[in-house]
């Protein structure tokens, strides 16, 4: 049995802050958290001091290709390291919509075999292939307009199994819906996210209860809107989602808001709520930045100049989003952690601060700089450094 006090820590809760407070782990679970004074610490237990920092639930990245130089398809391991030094103890390899079927049916066999070898990747979120490929980086190299073919995504839908937690589609794609009961036959649990689409909100509606997107992909980028008369506003999927309630968006909140201005940040905050948002990183593989946009360090361009995802980590993405917004450490939290813990199915084991959840953790200063990160249970990285 293996004991642990984190003692001295402002331990960051679903609804507020608990100062002062200690955690109690054993056997890599959470088992108990309280403050100093009303909690009993056991003799056998190994303290740890968090030096007055804030605790929290390890950062959950759903939607990320790439973390430094390493491909989350590719070289799954290498990219999982990069992004538990920054405190994300949960990520979903996302493999990236300009692959082939073969690359992807690859790729889902790395990331199975890195699962095996890491417990930060929990399986993958499948950003297309089916998309409309007019939407997103790179679309002039986009292998995908060739429409749904069953003899085609059994393939890869087989090859993935129930590692896939998430399918983005675009609901515009013809011939869609026998590849939706697919995916759905085989992985039950399945949810669909609305992403690099053009689809109205009737369209979207005509793929029924059952096949409801309940996420949103990075809202407000790589989406269409139809007008419909001249001089109006048109409407798409992004107008959906902020017309669901229920439903989650994905948001890159990046230092210059290059993907979402800071403004609409406000908006969305207002809009969807603080339960409602999901930071994402959307990291790509680091490449070479444009000369003309040289002071933007946190993004990544396709050849064409386009913006193709972000360098960032969740500690960034947190920094970002308190600095664009009025929101607070707690919420901050939330949308790294709870948000996207709850969206894709997994707030049962992680996600927040609660008794029996992993003691997946996350030690940061009032500026999301990481000090310590714990892996159920264990300290996987201190000041930087992986152990
Ligand atoms: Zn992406």
């Amino acid at each position: 049995m293996r004991i642990t006090a984190i003692k001295n820590a402002q331990i960051v809760l679903e609804n507020g802050i608990l100062w002062d407070g200690v955690l109690l782990l054993k056997d890599g679970k959470i088992e108990a958290f309280g403050k100093e004074r009303e909690m009993e610490i056991p003799k056998e237990a190994e303290i740890i001091d968090a030096e007055g920092k804030y605790v929290g639930p390890g950062f959950v990245d759903i939607h990320v290709h790439a973390g430094g130089k390493y491909s989350t398809s590719f070289q799954p391991l290498e990219a999982a390291n990069h992004f538990l030094r920054h405190g994300e103890t949960t990520i979903l390899a996302t493999p990236f919509y300009d692959m082939n079927a073969e690359e992807m049916t690859r790729a889902m066999e790395c990331i199975r075999e890195a699962m095996g070898k890491t417990k930060v990747i929990k399986g993958i979120y499948a950003e297309g292939p089916y998309l409309n490929p007019n939407y997103g980086a790179n679309t002039q190299t986009n292998p995908w307009r060739h429409g749904v073919h069953e003899e085609e995504y059994t393939k890869f839908v087989d090859a993935a199994g129930s590692l896939i937690k998430v399918w983005s589609i675009a609901p515009e794609v013809e011939n869609l819906k026998p590849f939706l009961e697919y995916a759905r036959k085989v992985n039950p649990d399945v949810k669909f996210a609305l992403g690099h689409s053009e689809a109205t909100p009737e369209e979207v509606r005509a793929l029924g209860e059952t096949y409801r997107p309940c996420i949103m992909t990075h809202i407000f980028n790589a989406t269409g809107r139809k007008p419909v008369y001249g001089g109006t506003r048109g409407y798409g999927p992004d107008e959906y989602c902020l017309a669901q309630p229920d439903m989650y968006a994905e948001l890159i909140s990046d230092s210059g808001g290059v993907h979402v201005h800071a403004d609409m940040q406000r908006m969305l905050l207002a809009a969807k709520g603080v339960d409602k948002i999901i930071l994402i990183t959307d990291s790509t593989e680091e490449a070479e930045t444009p000369p003309q946009y040289a002071h933007i360090k946190d993004l990544n361009f396709d050849p064409y100049g386009g913006i193709c995802g972000s360098k960032m980590t969740m500690d960034l993405a947190c920094r970002n989003v308190m600095q664009s917004t009025n929101c607070g450490i707690c919420q901050a939290f939330l949308m790294a952690a709870a948000n996207p813990a709850k969206a894709v199915g997994m707030f049962d084991t992680i996600g927040s601060i609660a008794p029996g959840k992993n003691a997946d953790l996350v030690f940061v200063d009032d500026k999301f700089n990481v000090e310590k990160v714990m892996l159920e249970g264990k300290i996987a990285v201190e000041k930087g450094e992986l152990k």
